[in-house]
């Protein structure tokens, strides 16, 4: 694997490009991705070797959530959660998020078919809120 010279974000190795490329070049990476198909894994199982490479996968990925100092306090948690809404969902009115991810988790929407329904909910109550202001 060639080095990245590309631009990347801080602490990174790699770029996204170079890192997809990384992971595909690594036949354990290949083989964690067959994982749905039932004989393969259990073939996988059989390997020892294989399974000391993965223990030792989880281990480093473990070390570098620690070094890190990830934190898993509610509060820290909480914050996360705060931060994931307000980029992904910074389209979305605060007060339709909730309602977004309920016709995504419970009506099982795709995302694109809730935000459709999302952003017509919100264009009515605008144009309600337009004629009010006109009446008055
Ligand atoms: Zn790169």
């Amino acid at each position: 694997m060639t080095e990245c010279t590309h631009p990347r974000s801080k602490g990174a190795k790699r770029c996204r490009s170079c890192n997809c490329k990384a992971m595909w070049a690594d036949p354990d990476f290949r083989a964690r991705k067959a994982r749905s198909n039932a004989a393969t894994l259990e073939k996988l199982r059989q390997d020892p070797e294989f399974i000391e490479r993965e223990r030792k996968r989880q281990a480093d990925g473990l070390q570098i959530m620690l070094e890190r100092g990830t934190q898993h306090t509610p509060e820290a948690i909480a914050k996360r959660a705060r931060t994931f809404t307000a980029r992904r969902l910074s389209w979305c009115p605060p007060h339709l998020r909730r309602e977004y991810i309920r016709l995504m988790t419970n009506k099982h929407l795709p995302a694109s078919e809730a935000r459709e329904v999302i952003l017509n909910q919100w264009r009515t109550e605008m144009q309600r809120r337009n004629n009010a202001a006109r009446a008055a």
